[in-house]
């Protein structure tokens, strides 16, 4: 028995455990302190109330023999699949349902699609970026190329003169940096896709944050990306369903490689390997558009947008650039005084008693840079930013 090598190859991820330990060791010599967590990207706000509604409906529902349901349908209901063909309807993208299939999440299909692709495609990642893009890919072996992602660029890597890729990540707006890209930057990359004959990952995780109506929601609001584009959402961060699980990906049927749609290849992974998502929280997931469930998950995303606002204006008086904040909940600040990523965090958490996340942890590019998260409660945000800006000072 062999066992997968390329495992071997993975960067440990010590990341967010190296941070609980920091903490608790602070926490242990400075039993007083009043330690305010800024640092890790889990809502705090309960799910909405027509979720919860629907959540205990269906719930019932299983409790009656008439009711009961067993193996549901193979690509999600049709239920949910429509609610969701409706949404994109609202975005001007107009979908089948068999080209939406539900989920547990963003992060199982994001690394699962890779099931579909042969294994010698030279994958384009941005750095900095969500550890999963990279991570799973390093487990099936292949070749990552990385894409800067800078202060000049505004955290937004654009295609450059002599790139080549067969697998392009994009994630927008972005974890960690809260940059978001314009319908133009899209086209951009969908054009370059389609001249590479690549597939494009679109990861619309946050699509929900976005308020400024100019910024595209859906990489379908491009022309051509239906040729060339898998897109990836969730009701993690959306409606607050991080422990509730629930996601979707688009695979249109017009996405035809080697004579193949990519449609089909999915569905066959799918029908194999996984069996759905409970019923239950299909139902509940269904409610996120119900117009009320919309109007309340729309309050909480203000929320956490209004949460963003007061960290940025915060960054604004200490002088602080950054990126993100807006259109996003991530704010993504340049360590002050050439301090490096950890280097702050250390000084925040002594100084402020505020923990935030190193933006080395996200990749090289991330060196330097330091990420704030709005999923707080105002309280707590306001104390941060107050004891932020004093020790700054
Ligand atoms: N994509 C991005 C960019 C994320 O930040 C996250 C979660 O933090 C996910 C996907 C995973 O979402 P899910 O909870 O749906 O698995």
């Amino acid at each position: 028995m062999k066992i997968n090598k390329n495992y071997l190859n993975l960067q440990p991820s010590y990341l967010f455990s190296t941070i609980a330990k920091k903490v608790a060791e602070y926490k242990e010599k400075n039993p007083q302190a009043n330690i305010i967590r800024l640092g890790i990207g889990d809502v705090t706000l309960p799910l909405a109330k027509t979720v919860v509604a629907a959540l205990k409906n269906a719930s019932e529902e299983m409790g009656h023999a008439e009711t009961f349901k067993g193996y549901g349908e193979e690509q999600g209901y049709e239920f949910l699949r429509t609610a969701i063909q409706k949404h994109y309807e609202k975005k001007n993208v107009s979908l089948d349902t068999d080209e939406i299939f539900i989920s547990d999440g963003a992060k199982s299909d994001l690394g699962n699609i890779l099931d579909i692709f042969d294994k010698d495609n030279t994958v384009l990642i941005p750095d900095p970026v969500y550890p999963v893009y990279v991570d799973t890919n390093i487990m099936a072996g292949r070749t990552i190329k990385f894409m800067n992602a800078n202060m000049q660029n505004s955290f937004l890597p654009m295609p450059e003169e002599g790139m080549t890729a067969d697998i392009i990540y994009l994630c927008s707006p972005n974890n960690p940096t809260g940059a978001v890209y314009t319908k133009e930057q899209l086209k951009t990359w969908v054009d370059f896709a389609l001249k590479q004959n690549a597939v494009i990952l679109f990861d619309s995780a946050y699509e929900a944050f976005i308020t400024d109506e100019k910024l595209p929601t859906s990489i379908y609001q491009i022309d051509g990306a239906k040729k060339c584009a898998i897109e990836f959402c969730s009701f993690s961060k959306t409606a607050g369903f991080t422990g509730t699980r629930c996601g979707y990906t688009v695979v249109p049927k017009t996405l035809v490689f080697e004579d193949t749609q990519l449609n089909k290849f999915w569905l066959r992974r799918q029908t194999t390997k996984f069996n759905g998502v409970p019923y239950i929280i299909q139902r509940g997931a269904e409610a996120v558009f119900s117009d009320e469930g919309w109007k309340e998950i729309k309050e909480n995303i203000q929320y956490y947008l209004d949460n963003a606002k007061i960290i940025t204006d915060a960054m604004k008086k200490a002088n602080i650039n950054y990126v993100g904040g807006e259109n996003s909940p991530y704010i993504w600040l340049e360590c002050p005084n050439g301090m490096k990523s950890w280097e702050f965090f250390e000084f925040l958490l002594e100084k402020a008693n505020v923990v935030g996340t190193p933006g080395a942890g996200f990749g090289e590019n991330g060196e330097g840079f330091f990420r704030l998260t709005a999923f707080g409660n105002r309280e707590n945000i306001i104390e941060a930013v107050d004891r932020i800006l004093k020790c700054l000072k």
